[in-house]
C-alpha cells in the first residue's frame, strides 16, 4: 500500500508558515478525520545506552487517530521508545518515519518534528516562575511566532477544554498535581501538535487526582487526536485504547486489540504482568 507523501506539510512549516489560526483549523479538521494512514512507523529500531541494549529490533506502526497504550514492567523500554518518537532520544539503527519524515539524529526537520509531536511527562515540567497562561503562551509565541493576543485566546480555549479556566493567572506551585498535569496537557494542545505522547502521566499523582487527568485524556481521545500513552492505568486503557502493546526487555512482545489483550494475551509473560497489575 502506498504511503501518502506528507513532506510538503513539513516544508510548509519551514518556508511559508501557515497562520496559527489556519493550523488550529487544519488540526481540528484532521482530528475529525477517520484517517488510517501511518503517522509513526518504526522498523527494526535498536537503541543503546553505552553497552546497554534498551530497544531491541522494535517494529511498530501508529496510524492517524489511533489510541495506543503501551505497558510492561519497569525498565522494559517504554519511555525510551516514545522519547525516540519526538527526538528526545535517538535510535542507533533501524528506521523511524514520523509523518513522512525519516527521523535521525541529524535530520534537518527535527524542529518541525517537535512541533508536531507533543509530550506529557510524569513530572509536569511547567516553568515555576511563569503563570499558567504564560506557560501556555510562551511556546506558541516563541516557536510559532504568533501574537500574544492570539496565543492567550487559544490558551484560554484549551484551559476550558481541561476544565481549569479559572487557574490562568496562578503559578504552578499554587495548583494541585492534577491541575498541573492538566495545564501540561493544555500546553501541549496549545502547540497544535498532531500526535500526543504521554509518559506515565498519572504516576506522580495522588490517587484522588488520577481520574481528573484521565478524564481529560478520555475527552482528548474523543477529539480524534493520535495518542500513544505509556500507562498502567488499565481502566483507562480499556476505555480508550484501540491497540495495546506489551514490552519487556526492550522488545515488543505483544500488539493486540484490547479485547484480546485483556482476555487472551498470546504471551505468558504478558498474562503474568496483567495478573499482577489487575490484582490491585
Ligand atoms: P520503562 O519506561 O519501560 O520503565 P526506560 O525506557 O525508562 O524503561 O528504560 C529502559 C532501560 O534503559 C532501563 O534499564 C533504564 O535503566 C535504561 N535507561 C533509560 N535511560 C537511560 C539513560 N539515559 N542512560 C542509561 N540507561 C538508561
Amino acid at each position: 500500500m502506498s504511503r501518502p507523501n506528507l513532506l510538503p506539510f513539513f516544508g510548509l512549516a519551514f518556508r511559508t508558515p501557515t497562520t496559527y489560526a489556519a493550523r488550529v483549523e487544519n488540526n481540528q479538521k484532521r482530528q475529525g478525520m477517520n484517517a488510517t494512514s501511518p503517522i509513526i512507523e518504526a522498523t527494526n529500531l535498536d537503541k543503546f545506552y553505552g553497552d546497554f541494549h534498551a530497544l531491541k529490533d522494535v517494529d511498530l506502526t501508529v496510524y492517524q487517530g489511533q489510541k495506543m497504550v503501551i505497558c510492561g514492567p519497569s525498565g522494559s523500554g517504554k519511555s525510551t521508545l516514545i522519547r525516540c518518537f519526538n527526538g528526545l532520544e535517538w535510535h542507533n539503527s533501524g528506521k523511524l518515519v514520523i509523518d513522512g519524515i525519516e527521523v535521525h539524529e541529524h535530520a534537518k526537520e527535527i524542529r518541525a518534528l517537535r512541533q508536531e509531536v507533543g509530550m506529557v511527562f510524569q513530572q509536569f515540567n511547567l516553568f515555576p516562575h511563569l503563570t499558567v497562561l504564560e506557560n501556555l503562551t510562551i511556546g506558541p509565541m516563541k516557536v510559532r511566532k504568533i501574537s500574544q493576543k492570539q496565543a492567550q485566546e487559544t490558551a484560554r480555549q484549551y484551559l476550558e477544554r481541561v476544565h481549569i479556566p479559572e487557574q490562568a493567572e496562578k503559578y504552578p506551585a499554587q495548583l494541585s498535581g492534577g491541575q498541573q498535569q492538566r495545564v501540561a496537557i493544555a500546553r501541549s494542545l496549545c502547540m497544535e501538535t498532531r500526535i500526543m505522547l504521554f509518559d506515565e502521566p498519572t504516576s506522580a499523582l495522588d490517587p484522588e487526582m488520577i481520574n481528573e487527568v484521565l478524564d481529560v485524556m478520555v475527552e482528548l481521545a474523543d477529539t480524534g487526536m493520535t495518542m500513544v500513552v505509556v500507562t498502567h492505568e488499565m481502566g483507562f486503557a480499556r476505555k480508550v485504547a484501540d491497540t495495546m502493546v506489551f514490552m519487556e526487555g526492550g522488545r515488543i512482545v505483544e500488539v493486540s486489540p484490547p479485547e484480546q489483550f485483556f482476555t487472551n494475551p498470546s504471551s505468558e509473560r504478558c498474562r503474568l504482568f496483567l495478573d499482577q497489575i489487575l490484582e490491585h
